[in-house]
């Protein structure tokens, strides 16, 4: 097809062209030409038929083939006539015409990182690429990492974006250029040309996009043969998810389900495709039917047309003209300067211009062709100084339409032309400008106005509806209003005045709008009947909160815009407070002093917590002192009155301005200013209504308001609602005078009744039922009809808790600069002492508990370390920061912020400190900083007569025994209160030579009806036992401070020493308890950490796992038992090896019906929980798969390990019976649920899984306990047997001989079935000794007889077998991924497989963590070794022997290879270890026939163990010595050659002269004796692991620890030479009895294929020794990871991003996971690409790292996942799933190890269990699609 194309293109030539073009362009005819050539050209190339217009259809080499003709036909031939000669040339000369670049402007792609500086940069938008950053000096600043969402561009270079450092070292070379204007630049006649070109390119693209005729093209383009083809095509929306559509395509136009998958994902990415390709009633058919199956009541069918090819093609060419535009003019600054100018340029018929079209226009547009409208404006106008200022002046304009055309469109955000805001508003010049200029902050509050509200008489009403549903999309403008403010200017001029304060006024009709929403009255008798929404409510003040705090922070800056902005606010709070007959006062009296209050009842009346306009004042009122205003200054209400003759000037045109450019004129006239009371009312309101809540008096308001009250004090809210309620508080409590402040507050508290000195007498008279009218006194609390006293009584105490707490908070939190004196870090610095007096605390979990700036700053870092020490993390757990001792004097139990439960937590913690340190438990009032002029007033309160009144009565009735009117925690806020009254005090007198702070004259008055007598009274009493620390304190300072007032009035201190020595009494006792308390801890303590490291030492990992149940362990592993210690070195292989020191099994508990069960073979079988899996960890081979498990054979096993079969247990025990008992149960539960109500288990009962009764650890069969083999056979007996080595091996290799001799001859007779593989098998016993020596003969026959004699009596009782079978038949199918079959011979040999496989996998293990090969494994690593082992050695014994046989027959003729055989591999390809534990299971039956009995022992095994170790060893030593590749031969240290290096190097040569392998480099004997010990320990190792618990010897000494040389100890145990070269090589004077003769090593190295895999070279062999696999190695730096991660594109979807990069830790790919572009199938289901990736990397078992979430992912199957943190770390020691905090993160390394011992151990699939128990989330996830 593509050929035919070019073909119809032929004499195209790209020169007549361009000749043509320039012929038109001189007649000035170039559009038209140009218009011509495409309308003609356009249609051939794109959409030309189904295979090129149906996007799924496309093939590579479709589209390749139209990406080089429209570059060809197209493009080329503009470019050579734009530039007039040969494009490549020209661009490059063009490109050294330009100024370096001083802006980078990087855009970057989704998923790459980007770097704030949280020092320098102007607001957290502005962001650094990763190669500015490396290069910029920020790098060493505090930085912030994150991922960009795609869109953005570096700010690197921009000044306004730094506040220090804006260009990096390449960006910095760009500095100091003279700017020219860049079109002055270019060659005039490419200039000429460029205008022309550009423009008519541009216009054609935005023409074609917007073109909305899809039958036709405009007639300028029509083609001169017109086609008859349509396509149908599908439009996104992110209303319809990826089923509905995927569904609707099926039935429409009749696809495969995996085909409609991939148009959705088109659809998806592209923002449209073609679906179908025919004439026009085919395509109309099918829009019919997707309309039809896509809409829905709910929703609007899905955007489907019907288009013409011939459009369709122009619309693809206009896509890629905007990508060329863009390519173009990054060649050159004056070619982008032209484009811009172009794209700017008004056409003379005043329509607007091409960028306004493209913003208006913008939703129209379908996704991609969107994406590439922005990268183009980005790329030109945004790079472009003087064009992106014209620019945001067209989008300032457009704004209030843009945004509504979002809000009508279903897109996302990031995908729309708002998007872009963030590109110029945050720019503050150009901010700033647009403010002035264009009235940009006006227009966009207008905006977001106009689009939730609507104005009604002049009010604006907020519509609750869009609120609610469109929140989401509505918010835009205010975070674009937050970019505009984000900059504080630094002058002011008359416009910016003008302008700001005209936004000021909107926001202010918007923050009215707003005043007393959503209020609420209490409900009394019955519960609310639906809760209110309020999310809405609080959606809104959230992201509305930053923008009215910086507007207050920018009045702040400059007097005249302050004290205008606070004219605003009081009109709009005295407008909402209505005219004072509206509002009812009252009068009310408490002890002589009266006050006029608001008659208005929280408990009845409605309330609201919304209250913006009274919180805007408070923060604007703050600002006041810094101008010298205060709240009475005449400045604010009164007449002008400027002394500045300047400040008069510039104010009497600013009237004169409002006169002529606002609508309403704003309040200039003179103005009452608001009373103390007007500002009171609202928050008090709120403040009490939620005291109330708090006194549970508004539960039947139900959860809406519970919700509301938490938000209100929450940290996100907080700033700008509670804290601002307060601060108005105190406003109007320093304006009022203290008595009557109180008796509003105790009248809105409703606690008028309780007040009265007969309050008790009250209550008790109602309590028995004589009812009197309460009301009468005036503002009862309850309605008293219709509650019982108790209520009255609870809600009454509660109250005065709430109300004396409240008292605390207004005269004490003092911590806002304006209010006290303090700065803003002394107020962040008690925000976080207060929280380490909760406990210590994580870096994050500090930062989430204190407000964020609009920078996301808390502040935190400046101040953290002046009061708290950090603690680093270990192993797991987060870094944490710990209070200084010094600043614990600084708590304040009632500190404001806490909530309850910090309230209390901290208050326990900080008792349980004291105790411990021997401390007074009080936990008194912290001193503190004294209150800036406007609030020292404030103090007062604490002084009052009304005060001093309500405290005494509160002690009084404290120690009156028949008041019920009083709590604990009331006696506690009294006493705090006067503490703080007395600090206050004290303070004063330090502080100031005249005061008027009276309190403890007034707390003495009045004698024994003082409070101070009402203080001593309470002493020693036990109702306030809890708090006497503090009432002793109390007095003590009150004391301290009577004498400093006396001292200061000059009076005697007669009195004093007799209060001291009471004082220092009480100190001397206390300190005597504390230091018999100290003791007594520290004994305890020391008992403690005894107990603890000896049950370190016990039980170091079996903790982990085996939980508390310690006692069920079987603890089979001898190590560490204090036994009999043999005297002799232990050796634990052949006849001359030293006694079991096994203790027979003790017995173990059955962990089901508690039993205790000894375990000996008769007896009932006892079974160990396991889990089989399938294992690639040990592969040495990565990626290769096993293919075809039925032709697999486990006998004979690769030492690459590509396939291996794993063992684990919990180490839980239980009776056969009792288990299967239990496992029916679960199977029979499963069976009866209903498919419908099954539950997602974390395990799957038909694959035979099932979790551990006791400690819920996945498991799918059961391993059977058996006694040592010791205890069966008695080792005695083969003593007597003596048959030398070379006897031994020649009996063997005759029987290999005769059965290969036995078996050809049979091969030959029957030639017919030679499909059959040969099977060799065994010919009899006499038949091998007839032909050798006498002596020899009956050695051999000794040996090997015994086996047909005893089978009489098996030892096993049947449940052992039955169990032994099962576990057998567990690891076939498991294993090996097959259906059961017992009669698959291969059953029994997977069990010995694993067993092999597991020991493998555990010395690894231990050396991976170099630790002592003995007595470092856990106790059910152990046992499960243990129990492998003696399961597998008495399988031998157990199966049919016949097949044991044939077994045994082909390892050894495979180890004594005598005629090539085709199944039988070469050395080189036999795992040794494995080999030595099959011949040892197997090799006992080797002549057994079809009349030998299963079950028989022999006697010889221990010598037949012996002599094969012998000979295994032999052969892997030549197997280590063929794959050696040494590439640089060691000089010997000393010039003596030791016997044993030169026979190595002797037999070095031998063997591979044998094998005709080039040896290049000669090592030296001594490199080679080390290369050859490091290479054989690993097989040592495991066979040692094996015969230990074979049989039981005791392993020596040295193995127990680490560090130490392994070697010889270890062949000694295994009764092998310390000179191995002994064993192939007879040197003089060694043993002459176990060498491997030379005939054996010639058939080793002739056997076929050793040639070819010695010739493949190094890199195909297994490299001995063989190295531990570990995880990827992972970079240290987490950005490396994340760049690793961006550039990483999806491998289906050509060159796109992949939207979750995942890498896999074990091979290091990286995946497109989470997406449907790489979904696979997976036995017939789909998978995601991680899920695939397992069953070929990892046998099922994954360990990714998700690069976008930094987290860990474990897959375990298709159904089983979890996520898990990952080994990244910031400096405080924590995570950062989802990198939310963005702090640098750098690699753990202990924690990756931690990871990598999970993955070798084999423990993901249980851990992932045990997370999916745990979290019941991770059920519900589905983890295959990952
Ligand atoms: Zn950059
Ligand atoms: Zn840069
Ligand atoms: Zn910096
Ligand atoms: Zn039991
Ligand atoms: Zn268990
Ligand atoms: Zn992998
Ligand atoms: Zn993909």
């Amino acid at each position: 097809m593509a050929a035919k194309i070019a073909g119809n293109l032929e004499g195209c030539n790209v020169s007549i062209i361009v000749q043509q073009l320039q012929g038109a362009y001189e007649r000035g005819q170039l559009k038209n030409a140009l218009y011509q050539y495409w309308a003609q050209q356009v249609p051939k190339i794109f959409f030309t038929s189904a295979e090129v217009a149906i996007s799924t259809q496309r093939t590579p080499d479709a589209v390749q083939s139209e990406e080089k003709l429209s570059r060809d036909v197209l493009f080329e031939p503009l470019e050579w006539f734009l530039c007039g000669g040969n494009p490549a040339a020209v661009f490059q000369q063009l490109q050294s015409l330009n100024n370096p670049p001083q802006l980078c402007g990087k855009v970057f792609k989704v998923g790459e990182p980007t770097y704030s500086c949280r020092d320098c940069c102007a607001d957290p938008t502005c962001v650094f690429c990763i190669e500015c950053f490396n290069k910029s000096t920020h790098k060493t600043h505090r930085y912030r990492m994150s991922t960009s969402g795609g869109g953005g561009y570096c700010d690197c270079g921009d000044v306004e974006a730094w506040k220090q450092d804006p260009w990096c070292d390449i960006h910095k070379q760009g500095l100091g250029q003279q700017s020219q204007n860049p079109i002055e630049k270019l060659p005039p006649d490419i200039a000429a040309r460029a205008w022309e070109v550009l423009k008519i390119a541009l216009q054609y693209a935005v023409d074609m996009l917007l073109w909305e005729q899809m039958g036709g093209l405009p007639q300028d383009l029509e083609p001169s043969v017109p086609q008859n083809t349509y396509v149908t095509m599908l439009f996104n929306d992110e209303i319809h998810t990826y089923e509905q559509v995927i569904n609707a395509l099926t039935k429409a136009i009749n696809c495969e389900s995996k085909e409609a998958v991939e148009f959705a994902t088109v659809v998806d990415r592209e923002g449209r495709s073609s679906v179908r390709y025919g004439n026009r009633k085919s395509c109309d058919e099918a829009r019919t039917v997707i309309q039809k199956s896509t809409s829905s009541v709910r929703s609007k069918p899905l955007k489907v047309e019907v288009m013409h090819t011939s459009v369709c093609a122009h619309q693809a060419f206009a896509q890629k003209v905007l990508n060329w535009l863009g390519q173009v003019v990054n060649h050159s600054d004056g070619l982008r300067h032209i484009l811009c100018t172009t794209a700017l340029q008004q056409p003379p018929t005043g329509d607007p211009c091409v960028v306004e079209r493209l913003m208006l226009a913008d939703t129209a547009l379908w996704k991609t062709a969107r994406v590439q409208c922005h990268q183009i404006m980005m790329g030109s106008l945004l790079m472009d100084q003087e064009s992106k200022k014209q620019f945001s002046v067209l989008y300032t304009r457009n704004y209030p339409q843009v945004q509504k055309d979002f809000m009508a469109d279903d897109h996302d955000h990031g995908v729309s032309i708002i998007s872009l805001s963030v590109q110029i508003f945050t720019v503050p010049t150009l901010a700033r400008y647009l403010i002035m200029e264009h009235d940009l902050l006006a227009i966009v509050i207008r905006t977001f106005l106009d689009q939730c509200a609507s104005c009604r008489h002049g009010r604006y009403l907020l519509d609750r509806e869009k609120l609610q549903k469109n929140f989401r999309r509505l918010q835009f403008p205010l975070l674009d209003l937050k970019y505009v403010l984000s900059m504080v200017p630094d002058q002011w001029n008359d416009q910016l005045k003008r302008k700001f304060l005209n936004g000021f006024k909107i926001m202010v009709e918007l923050l009215t709008s707003m005043q007393g929403m959503d209020s609420v009255t209490r409900q009394v008798g019955q519960h609310i009947e639906m809760e209110p929404e309020w999310e809405s409510a609080f959606n809104l003040q959230i992201k509305l909160a930053p923008a009215v705090a910086m507007m207050a922070g920018w009045c702040a800056t400059d007097k005249m815009v302050l004290i205008d902005a606070f004219r605003i606010v009081v009109k709009a709070l005295l407008e909402i407070r209505g005219t004072a007959d509206t509002v009812k006062m009252c009068k009310r009296r408490v002890c002589d002093q009266e006050a006029i209050v608001v008659d208005y009842t929280v408990s009845r009346e409605p309330v609201s917590i919304h209250l913006p306009i009274c919180r805007l004042l408070a923060g604007l009122y703050l600002q006041l002192g810094k101008h010298g205003l205060t709240f009475n200054s005449p400045e604010l209400y009164g007449p002008l009155d400027w002394t500045s003759p300047q400040a008069r000037l510039s104010r009497a045109s600013e009237i004169a301005h409002r006169a002529s450019a606002c609508p309403t004129p704003l309040v200039l006239a003179r103005s009452q200013p608001p009373s103390a009371m007007d500002l009171l009312e609202q928050p008090l309101r709120t403040l009490v209504m939620i005291a109330q809540v708090h006194a549970e008096m508004w539960k039947r308001n139900g959860y809406s308001l519970f919700h509301q009250v938490y938000y209100y004090h929450n940290v996100r809210c907080r700033a700008e609602m509670q804290d601002k309620d307060i601060i108005m508080l105190q406003v109007a409590c320093a304006q009022m005078d203290p008595n009557q402040f109180l008796i509003a507050l105790l009248n809105k508290f409703e606690l008028m009744n309780w007040i009265e000195g007969d309050f008790d007498d009250f209550i008790r008279l109602f309590f028995y039922g004589r009812r009197r009218d309460v009301t009468e006194k005036g503002g009862s609390a309850t309605d008293v009809s219709a509650e019982s006293t108790r209520d009255l009584l609870r809600f009454t105490n509660s109250l005065v808790e709430e109300f004396l707490t409240f008292l605390i908070i207004i005269t004490g939190e003092r911590y806002v600069p304006g209010i006290g004196q303090v700065s803003s870090e002394d107020m962040v610095r008690r925000e976080v002492i207060h929280q380490l007096c909760i406990s210590p605390m994580a870096h994050s979990e500090l930062s989430k508990a204190l407000p964020e700036n609009n920078n996301y700053e808390t502040g935190l870092e400046g101040v953290v370390h002046s009061v708290a020490s950090f603690k680093k993390p270990g192993v797991t757990g987060m870094g944490r920061y710990e209070l200084k001792p010094e600043f614990y004097k600084d708590y304040n139990p009632f500190f404001y912020h806490y909530t309850r439960a910090d309230q209390s937590k901290s208050e326990e913690a900080q008792l349980k400190r004291k105790k411990q340190e021997g401390e007074s438990t009080a936990c008194p009032p912290p001193e503190l900083p004294a209150l800036s002029k406007e609030f020292s007033s404030l103090v007062n309160v604490l002084e009052c007569d009304v005060f001093v009144h309500t405290i005494r009565m509160v002690l009084r009735r404290v120690n009156s025994s028949r008041s019920r009117s009083w709590t604990e925690a009331m006696v506690h806020r009294a006493l705090h209160l006067v503490g703080m009254a007395l600090n206050e005090e004290k303070r004063l007198y330090q502080t100031s030579p005249y005061i008027r702070f009276n309190f403890v004259k007034k707390a003495t008055e009045g004698g024994s009806n003082s409070l101070y007598s009402a203080l001593h009274d309470l002493l020693g009493k036990p109702r306030i036992q809890n708090h006497a620390d503090l009432l002793t304190w109390v007095i003590d300072r009150f004391d301290e401070v009577k004498d400093l007032k006396d001292q200061k009035q000059g009076a005697s201190d007669a009195q004093k020493a007799k209060k001291v020595s009471s004082k220092s009494k009480t100190d001397a006792e206390r300190k005597k308890k504390a230091e018999a308390a100290r003791k007594r801890r520290e004994k305890i303590l020391a008992q403690m950490s005894d107990m603890q490291k000896s049950f370190i030492r016990d039980n170091l990992e079996l903790f982990e796992a085996t939980g508390t149940e310690l006692s069920s362990s079987p603890s089979m592993e001898v190590e560490g038992s204090p036994m009999v210690v043999p005297s002799q070195y232990p050796v634990a292989v052949g006849p001359d090896r030293s006694p079991a020191t096994h203790v027979t099994l003790t017995t173990s508990t059955c962990i089901l019906c508690q039993e205790d069960q000894e375990v000996a073979a008769g007896n009932k079988c006892v079974v160990l929980a396991a889990y089989v899996q399938r294992s690639t960890a040990l592969s040495k081979s990565r990626g290769k798969v096993l293919e075809d498990p039925d032709k697999y054979d486990p006998l004979l096993v690769s030492p690459d390990l590509y396939h291996g079969v794993h063992t684990s247990t919990c180490g839980h025990v239980m009776h056969a019976d009792c288990w299967q008992r239990f496992y029916e149960a679960i199977v029979a539960r499963e069976q009866r649920r209903a498919l419908r109500f099954r539950h997602i288990l974390s395990y799957e009962v038909d694959r035979g899984e099932f979790l551990c009764p006791l400690c819920e650890t996945l498991s799918n069969t059961v391993i059977p306990i058996l006694p040592p083999s010791s205890t069966i056979q008695p080792d005695s007996v083969s003593a007597d047997i003596s048959l030398s080595f070379s006897d031994w091996l020649d009996g063997l290799k005759k029987t290999v001989e005769a059965s290969q001799r036995a078996m050809m001859k049979e091969e030959e007779d029957k030639m017919e079935s030679s499909d059959d593989m040969p099977v060799l098998s065994p010919c009899p016993l006499p038949s091998i000794t007839k032909n050798m020596a006498e002596m020899a003969a009956q050695g051999f026959q000794q040996l090997f007889e015994y086996m047909t004699e005893t089978g009489a009596q098996a030892p096993y009782s049947d449940s052992v077998k039955e169990m032994m079978k099962l576990f057998s038949r567990a690891t076939y199918t498991f294993g090996l991924g097959l259906d059961p079959n017992d009669d698959d011979d291969r059953v029994p040999i997977t069990a010995w497989g694993t067993c092999a496989y597991t020991i493998r996998t555990l010395e690894w293990l231990l050396r991976d963590q170099g630790k002592p090969l003995f007595g470092s494994l856990s106790s059910r690593q152990a046992d499960c070794i243990t129990a492998l082992v003696r399961v597998v050695t008495v399988s031998g014994s157990l199966s049919d022997p016949q097949t044991i046989s044939k077994s045994a027959l082909r390892l050894l003729s495979a180890l004594l290879p005598q005629e090539p055989m085709k199944n039988i591999p070469c050395i080189l390809d036999l795992d040794m270890f494995f080999t030595l534990v099959f011949l040892h299971v197997t090799i006992s039956s080797l002549y057994c026939d079809e009349n030998t009995a299963a079950g028989g022992t022999i006697r010889g095994v221990a010598l037949n163990d012996k002599h094969l170790m012998h000979l295994v060893t032999a052969a892997h030593l030549v197997q280590i010595l063929l794959a050696a590749n040494f590439t640089s031969a060691d000089t010997p240290m000393d010039t003596e050659e030791t016997a044993e290096g030169s026979a190595w190097v002797k037999l070095f040569m031998a063997v591979r002269k044998e094998a005709g392998v080039q040896t290049p480099v000669v090592p030296s004997g001594w490199q080679l004796q080390t290369y050859v010990r490091e290479s054989v320990l690993p097989f040592l190792r495991c066979s040692a692991l094996f015969f230990h618990c074979h049989t039981g010897v005791q392993s020596p000494a040295q193995l127990q620890e680490s560090g130490v040389s392994e070697f010889e100890p270890l062949c000694q145990y295994l009764a092998l030479p310390a000179d191995l070269s002994s064993l192939l090589l007879q040197n003089s004077g060694a043993d002459v009895g176990h060498v491997v003769p030379h005939t054996i090593h010639s058939k080793w190295c002739h056997y076929p294929g050793i040639k070819e895999s010695l010739a493949s070279g190094p890199a195909s062999l297994v490299k001995y020794p063989v190295e531990v696999n570990r995880l990827v190695p992972l970079p240290h730096d987490y950005s490396d990871v994340i760049n690793r991660g961006s550039v990483f594109t999806c491998p289906r979807s050509d060159g796109d991003d992949s939207r979750a990069p995942t890498m896999c830790l074990v091979c290091g790919q990286m995946l497109c996971s989470q997406s449907y572009c790489c979904q696979t199938d997976l036995e017939g289901e789909p998978v995601g690409a991680c899920t695939a990736h397992i069953y070929t990397c990892g046998a099922g078992v994954g360990i990714f790292l998700r690069v976008r979430e930094c987290q860990i992912l474990l897959l375990t199957g298709k159904t089983k996942g979890c996520f898990y943190p990952s080994p990244y770390l910031d400096d405080y020691g924590e995570h950062d799933q989802g990198l939310r905090r963005g702090n640098p993160l750098y690699l753990c390394q202990e924690r990756y190890r931690k990871l990598q011992k999970l993955w070798l151990s084999h423990s993901i699939p249980e851990e992932v269990v045990h997370f999916m128990e745990a979290n019941a989330s991770f059920a519900t996830i589905e983890w295959q699609h990952l």
